[in-house]
């Protein structure tokens, strides 16, 4: 592959091989990849902040809508699950995970598969003509051949149009609030029709807060788990649990599923993606007023207050609007694309094509997680679609299946097989 080794500028010296990677991200996706890429033998960086965005961008006391089963970090010998840090922990988690735990068990992935993670902020990704300059907050800067981004969706918050004249101190994006407690007593429209619009709208209502959840949808869709029980649970469901009965399997199979044909593709990506809160918000919800099949007509200020008009010509006068609204991928919001990378991208609705190996058109460029959606399907916006995107990466770059669990699972066998016609 003939891949440059990192070079860091400035005088200092760091051991050269043949497949170094600076990854920028150490949420779920760049700890499986810097877990992966290191047990395959990559000369590996990994910058960020141990899982920053759970801790300070979701709220506190949220449980997690994926299940056990879909919420492990992935590393190469599956040594470091949920299961395991469970069984060292010496106490059982509730399920669903509680955040908080969730926090804890990826710092204790870190510390066991990735001890090293330089806090540092990347400010800035440059291409060159032999690879990619990638310089530091303080000025420092590197060479290297690759560089995967798992830098998450924080930039990719989206703010209806209509509350961008509000202040902050009026209306909300709900990545705004680790902790819903200081609204308590006060009147909160939660706008949002899916899990985090559900989530936030109940912990402001066990908070004391005067909460009405606004949506459009014309009833609420509850997610149940019973069926993914048993045996009849595995033939609906695929582990990864993305998608509904079926459609899973499918979504658990990136390369195939980007094979089908194009309404194929997007019948998967909308089954997988649409709004609905977990049946276990029903009972924590009740009493809580909600409205369902209403559009925000108007939205104006009142002194200290916000007055929203809906499409019934009803009106609400409220302390705080709370945007759950969602995020829209938009690779060019990375601040620390230089505007010749942003302009040299392949993109498709703001996210990048990638091609196997997560790899952009900016050649050594590797997008993870969320912006390699469009490419890979709904899996990699979640946790459990880490195993997926720190194999593909890691086989891209090392060129070898490295740390290669054997369970004899039909489905790797699957995806390996459908790998090598591409390759
Ligand atoms: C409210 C909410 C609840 C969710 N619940 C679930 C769930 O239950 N299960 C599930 O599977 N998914 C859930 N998700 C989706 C979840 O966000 C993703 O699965 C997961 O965070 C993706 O991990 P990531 O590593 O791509 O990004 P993140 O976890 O966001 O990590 C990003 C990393 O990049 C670093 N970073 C960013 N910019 C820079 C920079 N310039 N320099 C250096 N480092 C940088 C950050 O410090 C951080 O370490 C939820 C999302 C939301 C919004």
């Amino acid at each position: 592959m003939g891949d440059t080794p990192i070079r860091i500028r400035e005088d200092t010296h760091m051991s050269h091989s043949r497949s170094d990677v600076i990854v920028i991200g150490a949420g779920p996706y760049g700890l499986a990849a810097a877990a992966h890429l290191g047990a395959a033998g990559a000369n590996i960086k990994v910058f960020g902040s141990p899982m920053s965005f759970w801790t300070e961008q979701m709220p506190k006391g949220m449980l997690l809508r994926s299940p056990w089963g879909a919420s492990h970090i992935s590393d190469p010998r599956w040594a470091l699950t949920l299961d395991a840090y469970e069984r060292g922990k010496g106490t059982p988690l509730s399920r669903p995970v509680p955040l908080g735990d969730f926090v804890a068990y990826g710092h204790w992935f870190q510390e066991q598969a990735v001890p090293e993670v330089d806090p540092r902020r990347i400010e800035r990704i440059d291409a060159l003509d032999d690879g990619l300059r990638v310089t530091l907050e303080d000025g420092e800067s590197l060479d290297t051949r690759r560089v995967a981004v798992a830098a998450g969706i924080s930039p990719f918050a989206y703010r209806p149009v209509e509350f961008a004249e509000l202040p902050r101190d009026l209306a909300t994006h709900s990545s705004e609030h680790a902790d819903l407690a200081s609204f308590a007593g006060r009147r909160v429209a939660v706008v949002g029709g899916g899990q985090s619009a559900f989530e936030c709208a109940v912990l402001l209502y066990e908070r004391g807060a005067q909460v009405e959840l606004l949506m459009r949808a014309p009833r609420i869709r509850w997610v149940g788990r019973a069926t993914r029980k048993g045996l009849l649970g595995h033939l609906l469901f695929h582990r990864t649990d993305v998608g509904p009965a079926f459609v899973s399997h499918l979504v658990a199979r990136p390369r195939i599923l980007r094979m089908q044909p194009g309404f194929v593709q997007r019948h998967a990506l909308r089954r997988a993606l649409a709004p609905g809160a977990s049946l276990w918000l029903r009972p924590r919800s009740k009493g809580m007023p909600i409205t369902t099949g209403r559009r925000i007509t108007s939205v104006a200020r009142a002194g200290e207050h916000v007055l929203l008009g809906l499409d019934d010509a009803t009106s609400r006068e409220v302390d705080h609007v709370l945007l759950a609204t969602g995020y829209r991928v938009d690779v060019s919001r990375y601040g620390f694309l230089s505007p010749s990378i942003v302009a040299s991208l392949r993109y498709a609705d703001g996210y990048p094509v990638l091609r196997d190996g997560l790899e952009s058109s900016v050649p050594g460029l590797h997008f993870l997680g969320a912006p390699a959606a469009h490419s890979f399907g709904p899996l990699v916006r979640f946790v459990s679609g880490t195993e997926f995107a720190a194999r593909a990466l890691t086989r891209s770059i090392v060129g070898k299946r490295a740390g290669t669990r054997d369970h004899g699972r039909d489905d790797r066998a699957l995806e390996y097989r459908s790998a090598e016609r591409q390759l």
